[in-house]
């Protein structure tokens, strides 16, 4: 079968590789190289993701694709502490003594959330997708809670569609997150950074497979029983870009996704900033709701400098000069002379993710509907959140089911 996929990210290139041997297949990316939201600055000798990552425990199938690919021994687990920064004080939040010590809840607000935690991994999270976060940490923490701790973390992930977020993704990402050893949490990234991932990917799959860069998608038909994108003829479609860009392509319709912006300013210096925190979440709002000090989790020797994201979401237009703004206002915050500054890339793209709202399982689209084979961010795999894992694996299961229904979405 000649077999289009729309989109160079992991889900299209996970795909790809289950394709490649029975199938023609091309892979039409829109930008000049492969790798998605995985993709990578280059900044001196070394690659750094475009946006922080990092895998968890749980993540079987992209440890299973290491090894396919013969990369396993580049995964390594190290320490990701966390903090919140609140009133211009910076809080760690790891060990149980800074937990105790943490002022802004009390302490039986902190053993309600501890409980919380624990519980949050029997929980089914589909059971709580038609209620609000607000809701569900009210009821079961209490509105101090919701509003000292939750409610600037929703603010600076959600703007102001926060108190619209459903209870499935809170709890979702409560459960992933409390993997925790006493000193912070475990967590996996690849030596040499995920780019490692998306070139050994790209070199399996560029074999077999024709690569079209810098090829958007904007025209699809539907002509005689076959499929034209771009003008060229095929037999089955795979989209792994949300629904709402498919239409403007000519693609079916189907309903569209609430999705939000990610806007990540990467800064490369000459001094630790955090106080050897890795994700420290900003309480007071602010043009980025999170400094993510790659440099903390990573030894900062691999890079001969420290390297800092500062994280934002955004739902419609970025705010004009906003790298400028996220930067001044860091530099302010943190103390941080403009002389430090090695570098900085500002990575934006406005469809990062699917917002995780109240009702959202039902918008999910099959594996197939309307003719087209769906497998990304957007994926039953990825809810209710968004992930490596999620991607590889809606990726996986949509090429068997292409392989299964022969072509006949
Ligand atoms: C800020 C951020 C942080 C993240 N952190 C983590 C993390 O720590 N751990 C984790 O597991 N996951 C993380 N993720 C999620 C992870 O990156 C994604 O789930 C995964 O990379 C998505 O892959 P995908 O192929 O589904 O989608 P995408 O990566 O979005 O790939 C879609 C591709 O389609 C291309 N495209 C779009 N329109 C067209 C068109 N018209 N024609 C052709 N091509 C087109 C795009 O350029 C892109 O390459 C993060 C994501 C973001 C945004």
């Amino acid at each position: 079968m000649k077999v289009c996929i729309i989109g160079g990210g992991l889900a299209g290139l996970a795909a790809a590789l289950r394709l490649k041997s029975r199938h023609e297949v091309d892979i039409y990316e829109k930008k000049d190289h492969l790798g998605g939201c995985l993709s990578s600055h280059r900044v001196h000798e070394y690659w750094i993701e475009q946006y922080y990552h990092h895998c968890f425990s749980e993540d079987r199938q992209l440890f299973s694709l290491l090894s396919e690919l013969g990369i396993a021994d580049r995964l390594e687990w190290l320490e990701g502490t966390t903090g919140y920064f609140a009133d211009g004080t910076l809080y760690p939040l790891n060990t149980p003594t800074e937990i105790l010590r943490y002022p802004l809840l009390s302490l039986t607000d902190k053993a309600k959330l501890a409980l919380l935690t624990i519980r949050s991994k029997r929980m089914d999270p589909e059971t709580l997708d038609t209620v609000t976060a607000e809701e569900f940490i009210i009821r079961e923490l209490g509105k101090r809670t919701y509003e000292s701790f939750f409610e600037p973390l929703m603010r600076s992930k959600f703007g102001e569609r926060r108190n619209h977020i459903s209870a499935a993704w809170l709890i979702g990402r409560i459960a992933i997150r409390s993997n925790r050893g006493l000193s912070g949490e475990r967590l996996g990234y690849l030596k040499g950074g995920f780019q490692v991932l998306v070139d050994a990917l790209s070199d399996a799959v560029g074999r077999d497979c024709t690569i079209r860069l810098y090829d958007p998608v904007t025209r699809i038909a539907r002509e005689s029983g076959e499929w034209r994108v771009n003008g060229q003829r095929y037999d089955a479609i795979i989209s792994t870009i949300p629904p709402q860009a498919v239409i403007h392509a000519g693609g079916p319709d189907l309903p569209p996704l609430p999705y939000q912006g990610a806007a990540c300013l990467a800064l490369g210096l000459d001094q630790q900033v955090t106080e050897g925190i890795y994700w420290l979440n900003m309480k007071d709002p602010g043009p980025y709701g999170a400094v993510i000090t790659h440099t903390n989790f990573v030894p900062a020797e691999r890079y001969g400098e420290h390297i800092v994201y500062l994280a934002s979401y955004f739902t419609g237009d970025l705010p004009v000069r906003a790298d400028t703004v996220m930067r001044d206002h860091f530099c302010r915050t943190f103390g941080i002379p403009a002389s430090s500054i090695h570098w900085e890339r500002m990575a934006v793209e406005p469809l990062a993710g699917p917002v995780f709202t109240t009702g959202y399982r039902k918008l999910i689209p099959a594996y197939q509907a309307k003719g087209f084979y769906w497998a990304g961010m957007f994926s039953p795999s990825n809810y209710p959140e968004r992930s490596m894992e999620g991607s590889i694996s809606a990726g996986y299961t949509v090429a068997g089911e292409l392989d299964r229904t022969g072509g006949e979405a």
